[in-house]
C-alpha cells in the first residue's frame, strides 16, 4: 500500500509587501509564482504560491501577504528556516547572485555528508537555506535560471521545540515518517529519504519562545495522494486524541489541520487537483484567481488590492 503521507506539500509564511515579496521569490530566486489569489477566509490580502513549472507539491512555498503586519519572533514551537535545494556545482553562482541583490547571507557550513547549506533571509527576515547537494532528480522552475542553478523545489524545514520526542512521536506514528539522520540536537525525518521532504526537529530548549507574525511561518502541509487517504491520515490524527478540523476546500488541494505538540499548526493537502484547474499550465500565475464563492466581489477586491508585476528580465 501506497504510504499516506508522501513528503511536505508546501510551507505558508506570512510577510508584508507583496512587491517586495514577489520580487525576492519569482526575481532573485528564480521560483515560479504559479497561482495569484487572496486568502479565502479573508479575501482583502493576497496569497502568492510559488514553485515549480507546475507547483508540484515538494516545491511550494506561500505566503499570505498583510502590508504592515507586525513582525514575529524566530523560536521554540516554530518552523524557524524553509531550505530550498539547489545542484551542489551551483555554490559559487549563489553565492556572487546574494551578493549582486545585496542579500546578507552566513557562511557555507557543512551540515550532513554532501549537504552544503547557506542561511539568509527573505525581506521580512523570514529564514530561508540554499542547500547545495547531488540527490535531486527533480528538474525545478527553468524560466529564469538555467537547470544548472535553479531551485529545484523544497528541500526541508527546521522545526525548534523544547524537545523533540513528542513531535517526532506524531511524525512516525501517525504520519509515517522515520528517523533520518541525527546530530548534535537536530533530527531529521522524512516520510521519504529525498530532498523536498525533510523535517528537521531541533531542541532548543534555552531558545525565546516564537511569535507569529510578519517573516515567520504560519504552518506546514504535508502531502497525501486524494480525499480517501486524507480521511484515513484524520482518523489517525483523531485516534490520538488530537483535533483536525474538518476537510476544507482550497480550490487546488483540499485540506485538514490541526496542532502539533509543540504548538505548531500542521496540514494534510491532497496532491490533487493542483494549480492547472484555473489556468492553463503556459498561463500560471498571470491573472487573479479567485474560488467561485468570491468572483461576484471580484471589481472590489481587485481595486483594493495593489497591481502586481515584476520585470523578470533584470533578475536574469
Ligand atoms: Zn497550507
Amino acid at each position: 500500500m501506497d504510504q499516506l503521507i508522501s513528503g511536505i506539500h508546501h510551507v505558508k509564511a506570512l510577510s508584508g509587501n507583496a512587491k517586495k515579496n514577489l520580487e525576492f521569490y519569482a526575481g532573485i530566486l528564480g521560483l515560479r509564482l504559479v497561482k495569484k489569489t487572496v486568502n479565502f477566509d479573508a479575501p482583502g490580502v493576497y496569497h502568492l504560491y510559488y514553485g515549480d513549472d507546475i507547483g508540484n507539491p515538494g516545491s511550494l512555498i506561500t505566503f499570505f501577504l498583510y502590508e504592515g503586519l507586525v513582525t514575529g519572533r524566530h523560536g521554540k514551537g516554530m518552523l524557524n528556516t524553509t531550505s530550498f535545494s539547489v545542484p551542489l556545482p551551483s555554490i559559487g553562482f549563489w553565492t556572487e547572485r546574494l551578493k549582486r541583490f545585496k542579500i546578507p547571507c552566513k557562511d557555507p557550513e557543512e551540515r550532513f555528508q554532501n549537504e552544503i547549506v547557506i542561511y539568509l533571509e527573505d525581506m521580512d527576515c523570514l529564514g530561508i537555506e540554499l542547500v547545495f547537494n547531488d540527490k535531486d532528480n527533480r528538474k525545478g522552475y527553468t524560466g529564469l535560471l538555467d537547470e544548472e542553478q535553479a531551485i529545484r523545489g523544497l528541500y526541508g524545514v527546521e522545526i525548534w521545540e523544547e524537545g523533540y520526542e513528542r513531535t517526532a512521536g506524531l511524525l512516525t506514528a501517525q504520519l509515517n515518517h522515520r528517523l533520518i539522520s541525527e546530530k548534535g540536537n537536530r533530527f531529521r525525518y522524512a516520510a521519504e529519504d529525498s530532498p523536498g521532504n525533510y523535517v528537521d526537529l531541533v531542541c532548543s530548549p534555552e531558545s525565546l519562545k516564537g511569535l507569529s507574525g510578519s517573516g515567520t511561518v504560519h504552518h506546514i502541509a504535508f502531502a497525501t495522494k486524494d480525499k480517501n487517504s486524507q480521511q484515513l491520515v484524520r482518523k489517525k490524527i483523531m485516534e490520538r486524541s488530537m483535533n483536525p478540523t474538518p476537510v476544507l476546500d482550497r480550490k487546488y488541494f483540499s485540506s485538514i489541520y490541526f496542532r502539533e505538540p509543540g504548538g505548531i499548526l500542521f496540514e494534510v493537502a491532497t496532491e490533487i487537483p493542483g494549480f492547472e484547474v484555473d489556468e492553463d499550465p503556459a498561463d500560471l500565475g498571470q491573472d487573479l484567481q479567485l474560488p467561485g464563492w468570491l468572483e461576484k466581489g471580484r471589481q472590489k477586491l481587485e481595486s483594493e488590492l495593489e497591481p502586481l508585476s515584476i520585470h523578470l528580465k533584470s533578475y536574469l
